[in-house]
């Protein structure tokens, strides 16, 4: 039945506005989402390439990824739309890959059995990830420290802790947050957490497209190519106004990444911006015959230009460099053509690429440092709310985040008088 008390404007169709428009339209709440760009998806979204589909940006999810997992299962068109594999680390020489046992134990074993690195780090590691399942900090600090404090080696340092870190938080160990470092590794820890999925579909088709349909089917409205110029308080609500409309709403969710809320809201001075810094990721994507393969779906390097290879199947493989660093002061064409030497030296005797594209998201996330502060869903000003991977939570800026957000602020919604 529909709440006809309640009509909501969500700003961003991104995967944490769209986890939003969803659930309010599923529980009945007429909702109208706008979005800026001709696709939906934001951050996570699939592009045309050379005939090829690719994505803003190579992702992968996690079996801890509960709430965008339930949300892709009922909305998603595409029968099995990932690859679904239990942990499998190979980064250079260190092999890590869990075992068929229940958890803890499939990792525990894992480590025990890992190989390249000495009997000594192995244990320790193991040591480390049977505490950090009960490990509570009083205090923040770096994942630096955390590791020095339970005295990992250089050896698993380099090829399980820095490559995860920069995995999970987009952020070195130096400066990312132990707290949120340790929230990842727990949930990962239990259940099927730490399974990999990499998907077999753009990532709009995996959940935005999807959801958007039945969101439409609901009543709702989807607008693309429709940036929102302001959001002002009018009486009992929100004026949100477009290029050519202008309409009111009871409540609003603004959806958009951080770095564009603040023109977003210039008209609402009781939102307190966040104040981040932010880290890039780049992804290089390499079209080469369609026979070529990778001898895994994913491999990891410790030295060099990119941390991680991802085999997209038809010959294209993704390439990806999270984090700051060296590489960003190449040309394209440069970083194009290291990248390939790279994997050659996984794949020996590769042929040059029929093409290359590099696409390098400068504020890909935002920088998930020591006792980072991240704003409530909730706002000061009473029907209006910020969803979006970089609000309050435990996880940092992944999809999961972002539904959560969308759904915390739908939940709310859907309870406040
Ligand atoms: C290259 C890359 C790789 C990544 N890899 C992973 C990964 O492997 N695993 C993982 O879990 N996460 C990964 N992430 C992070 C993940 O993509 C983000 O956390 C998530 O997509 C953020 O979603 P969001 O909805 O919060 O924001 P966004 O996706 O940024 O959505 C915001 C939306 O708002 C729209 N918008 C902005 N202004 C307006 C306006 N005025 N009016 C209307 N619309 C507006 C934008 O167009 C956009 O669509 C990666 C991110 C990048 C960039």
């Amino acid at each position: 039945m529909e709440d006809m008390e309640k009509r909501v404007a969500v700003i961003g169709g991104g995967y944490a506005g769209i986890a939003a428009a969803f659930a309010l339209s599923e529980s009945g709440i007429p909702v109208t989402l706008f979005e800026s760009s001709k696709t939906l998806g934001g951050r996570a979204r699939g592009l045309d390439c050379n005939g090829a589909r690719i994505d803003n940006g190579q992702h992968i999810l996690l079996g801890c990824y509960r709430e965008t997992l339930a949300l892709i299962e009922k909305t998603c068109k595409i029968p099995e739309p990932f690859f679904r594999m239990p942990l499998e680390l190979a980064v250079d020489a260190f092999r890590l890959g869990a075992f068929p046992l229940p958890p803890p134990f499939d990792l525990l074993f894992g480590l025990l059995f890992s190989k390249g690195v000495s009997l000594a780090e192995k244990l320790r590691a193991i040591r480390f990830v049977a505490k950090a399942r009960s490990l509570e900090l009083q205090a923040d600090i770096s994942v630096e420290t955390l590791l020095e404090s339970h005295a990992q080696g250089s050896g698993i340092t380099n090829f399980l802790w820095k490559p995860l870190c920069i995995a999970a938080l987009n952020t070195p160990i130096e400066t990312a947050s132990a707290r949120v470092f340790l929230a990842v590794l727990k949930d990962g820890l239990s259940g099927r957490g730490s399974d990999l999925l990499i998907p077999k579909v753009d990532l709009s088709s995996l959940f935005p497209t999807g959801a958007a349909e039945i969101i439409r089917e609901n009543g709702g409205g989807i607008l693309t190519s429709s940036p929102v110029r302001f959001v002002r308080k009018s009486s009992g609500g929100f004026e949100v106004s477009t290029d050519s409309t202008s309409r009111h709403f009871s409540h609003a969710i603004l959806a958009v990444a951080p770095q564009h809320l603040a023109r977003l809201a210039r008209d609402l001075p009781e939102i307190k911006l966040p104040d981040f810094g932010y880290q890039p990721i780049c992804t290089i994507y390499s079209q080469y015959p369609e026979t070529t393969r990778l001898p895994r779906k994913m491999t990891g390097f410790s030295q060099g230009l990119a941390q991680w290879l991802f085999d997209r199947g038809s010959g294209l493989i993704a390439a990806v460099i999270s984090a700051e660093g060296k590489h960003l002061a190449l040309p394209h064409s440069e970083l194009a053509a290291e990248v390939h030497e790279e994997t050659r030296s996984v794949i020996p005797g590769l042929p040059p690429p029929l093409w290359q594209k590099v696409i390098v998201e400068k504020r890909a996330t935002f920088s998930c440092t020591v006792d980072v502060e991240r704003p409530e869903q909730k706002t000061t000003l009473p029907g209006l709310y910020l969803a979006g991977d970089y609000t309050a939570g435990k996880y940092p800026a992944t999809l999961e985040a972002a539904v959560l957000s969308g759904l915390a602020c739908a939940n709310q919604i859907r309870l406040s008088p």
